[in-house]
């Protein structure tokens, strides 16, 4: 097929495809799929290897969120059923970083709820860190707290943060259809202070919210030239209480046509797969490790992820390695990027790099969040029972509302 060895090509020079090459990713058919994941797997393992990144959550505030995003059930208004709680104590935190680090995640993503930060909250994940750090120095943590002001960045730098999540979550163009309380604008604006600052940026996207294939490729193009290091891909889990609890749009092989679009124009990034992994790919998960080389260990923010031990198992059973903490996750040219961007921001300059200006995006991996439709979507004319590819069923039984781990009396999964 020629766009497959076309993309093939381009993926394993590190070169990004044209915007209707992606489009067509987008478009090949379900007997197809199979060459297009070994195709988006060859450009996987040119740079990344059979190396897994296993990434841990630890919601730190949650619910009680004042911002209307539709996807989220942490959102203002929500009636989704989560566990809701204000900020956890350091050593409440530490000991849910701990149970992830040693089921295998290299790096602890800490996520609260909220608009943004205020600098109390910022001392708060100041101390967190401080305590996650001290039982294990090379733990990465990612922070992710909405939108930053000013200065926050570098402190949260300053304080042993290696990077910042914040996703654009969708195309420019529908973002004002999926939350009204901030723009697309504050997003980027956002990412962009974190990177600035020497950050890693950690920005990715929601599928299955109605958007159209051209608004999935804009934002994938968004995130490239934003220059996030790493792209978390969502899969809309439709909580009950939440504006698009109905919206089921997805079906594995959707899932893994976005991934491998991900992959091809984001050929030496980290590619995550995130929140809805189990609800949407299901038993093609494994076919996703070929094309994404990280993902989340356990638990979501909100909802709950398989086993722990069942995650390791599928990465072993389908012949991939977890990557551990003493390697690299980034090829060595992005490393180097990141690195002189790191350089320049602690010298006072602009942290972004000409080739990777930084990126926005808003809270993280909710793993269940929903909006209403842009309303020219691919999914326009299908019933919710059929999903955008005709085919796709309500599997509300399979969204679980974590009970476990932060915030309960429960030990974390991992
Ligand atoms: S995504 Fe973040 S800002 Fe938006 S409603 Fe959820 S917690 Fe609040």
């Amino acid at each position: 097929m020629d766009l497959l060895d076309t993309l093939t090509a381009k993926g394993l020079r590190g070169e990004v495809p044209t915007r209707e090459e992606a489009l067509a990713v987008l478009a090949t058919t379900d007997d197809e799929l199979l060459d297009v994941v070994a195709a988006a797997g060859r450009v996987r393992r040119r740079w990344f290897g059979r190396r897994v990144k296993l990434n841990y959550l630890v919601n730190l505030k949650s619910g009680l969120c004042p911002e209307d995003c539709s996807y989220c059930s942490q959102r203002l208004g929500s009636k989704a059923e989560i566990l809701k709680y204000t900020w956890l104590k350091p050593d409440q935190a530490a000991d849910a970083a701990r149970a992830g680090v040693a089921g295998g995640a290299k790096r602890v993503c800490l996520v609260a709820s909220g608009r943004g930060p205020t600098d109390r909250d910022i001392d708060r994940v100041t101390d967190t860190m401080a305590a996650i750090k001290e039982a294990d120095p090379a733990v990465e943590i990612c922070v992710c707290l909405g939108l930053l002001s000013d200065n926050q960045a570098e402190r949260l730098k300053a304080a042993g943060a290696d990077a910042y999540n914040h996703n654009l979550n969708t195309s420019e163009g529908t973002y004002g259809d999926i939350t009204t309380t901030h723009t697309y604008a504050d997003r980027v604006d956002t990412v962009r202070k974190a990177h600035g600052a020497g950050l890693s940026a950690c920005s990715g996207l929601i599928a299955g919210m109605g958007e159209s294939d051209e608004d999935l490729v804009d934002v994938v193009f968004a995130l490239r030239e934003l220059g996030s290091d790493s792209v978390p891909v969502n899969f809309l889990i439709p909580f009950e209480g939440t504006p698009l609890a109905k919206e089921w749009n997805l079906t594995p092989q959707r899932c893994l046509r976005i991934l491998a679009m991900v992959r091809f124009v984001n050929p030496d990034t980290e590619v995550r797969i995130a929140g809805g992994r189990e609800v949407h790919l299901r038993s093609m998960q494994p076919l996703g490790l070929h094309i994404a080389n990280s993902i989340f260990l356990g638990d979501y923010l909100t909802s709950e992820g398989q086993a722990g031990q069942a995650d390791l198992d599928m990465i072993k059973d389908a012949g991939f390695e977890v990557e551990g903490a003493g390697e690299a996750t980034l090829p060595r040219h992005r490393a180097d990027v990141a690195e002189a961007a790191e350089a320049a921001a602690a010298a006072g300059g602009c942290g972004t790099a000409a080739s990777a200006c930084g990126s926005g995006g808003g809270c993280g991996p909710c793993g269940g969040h929903s909006h209403a439709p842009a309303g020219q979507s691919s999914a326009e004319g299908a019933t919710a029972e059929e999903g955008a590819d005709g085919n796709d069923e309500l599997r509300s039984d399979l969204v679980k509302v974590r009970r476990r781990g932060a915030g309960t009396e429960l030990a974390p999964n991992a």
